[in-house]
């Protein structure tokens, strides 16, 4: 029996173990990838936690940002081989017979495992993935870099796109952290006009760094929605909330334009109004969206492989991961954390 070293939860309120645990061995559809680097997602830290209410069964591996190299894969793999790079993801798998796979939206299937939460993820020095599923990373990445688009990138890519934006078009992006930082980058790549929001000053500037056109400061704006409708001519086309202050989601919806739609990537912990009298008069759309498919995951994925997204990130060893959970609890986290797993 060969071990490696992983991050495992044992429980819901202790620390994460760092310890020697089992290689796993590849089933029929499966590859076992040597994970090279692993982006931690806020949602590890929830399910390290329990938080939510359909929650992992400890001990389990967190981790759906993993970056590495196929290393052996099972009897029935057909996708990807031996020295391929490939990454895991939330979406680990999906059934693909029930009516959301048939009609490409694989991301609502019932029956879908989620990397790190129903199956063990990528914060262990191997993994496994369902060959039908991973993502395939392009040779010539850094794959570092390449880890925090696996969730981060996938997510706000698929945000942007269901906010039903044309080229030329405003879209707001609200809340400049892990995921905004990377939903600037792509919606400028996809030919959108950006205006960004958030309440501190240096996350505005990286935003207008990134090319938003258009930045409110609504820690300093009295009328954030206001201004926005302003200097966009009329409010914004699109918008994509990441943030989870309690005013992002209402003035987002303040800053459409008729017609317009706000599409919801951020989890926040409270629920916020929606003015119905407004949504009905000037015909919003409201929609969540929840990670991507493995076709909106090639794409974010080619988008930063040509060269059009770079994520921010800080690289720490795996042996942090404690550290990282506490100071993603207190908010103290620029950009992404990406563990090295060989460190
Ligand atoms: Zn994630
Ligand atoms: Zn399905």
């Amino acid at each position: 029996m060969s071990t490696m070293k992983a991050a495992v939860v044992r429980s819901f309120d202790a620390e994460l173990d760092v310890t020697d645990i089992e290689i796993p061995t590849p089933g029929p559809h499966e590859a076992l990838v040597e994970v090279r680097y692993s982006g931690v997602c806020h949602t590890d830290l929830h399910a390290a936690r329990g938080d939510w209410p359909v929650k992992p069964t400890p001990p389990f591996v967190p981790g759906h940002e993993g970056a590495g190299t196929v290393v052996a894969v099972g009897d029935l793999v057909t996708r990807v081989q031996v020295g391929d790079r490939v990454g895991n993801a939330w979406l680990w798998s999906a059934c693909g017979e029930c009516e959301y796979c048939e009609t490409g939206w694989e991301t609502l299937c019932p029956q879908q495992k989620n990397g790190g939460y129903a199956v063990d993820g990528s914060f262990g020095q191997y993994m496994l993935v369902d060959s039908r599923y991973c993502p395939i990373i392009p040779d010539g990445v850094d794959l570092a870099a390449a880890a925090p688009i696996l969730c981060a990138g996938v997510t706000v890519y698929k945000g942007l796109k269901v906010t039903d934006t044309q080229p030329g078009e405003w879209v707001l992006v609200s809340g400049i952290g892990g995921l905004g930082h990377l939903a600037v980058q792509y919606a400028v790549a996809m030919g959108r006009r950006v205006a960004a929001i958030d309440v501190d000053e240096s996350k505005l500037a990286l935003a207008r760094k990134h090319g938003a056109e258009v930045t409110v400061n609504a820690a300093t704006e009295p009328h954030p929605s206001g201004r926005l409708q302003e200097l966009t001519g009329g409010g914004v086309h699109g918008a994509l909330v990441t943030a989870v202050n309690a005013h992002a989601f209402p003035q987002a919806v303040g800053a459409l334009r008729r017609g317009g739609t706000v599409s919801l990537v951020g989890l926040p912990p409270d629920q916020f109004p929606l003015d119905i009298f407004t949504t009905v008069l000037f015909g919003l759309t409201v929609r969540g969206s929840i990670v991507g498919t493995r076709k909106d995951m090639a794409e974010a994925i080619d988008f930063f492989a040509r060269g059009k997204v770079s994520p921010t990130y800080t690289v720490r060893p795996m042996s942090d991961i404690n550290a990282i959970f506490t100071e993603m609890e207190e908010g103290h986290i620029d950009g992404r954390i990406v563990m090295d797993m060989t460190a």
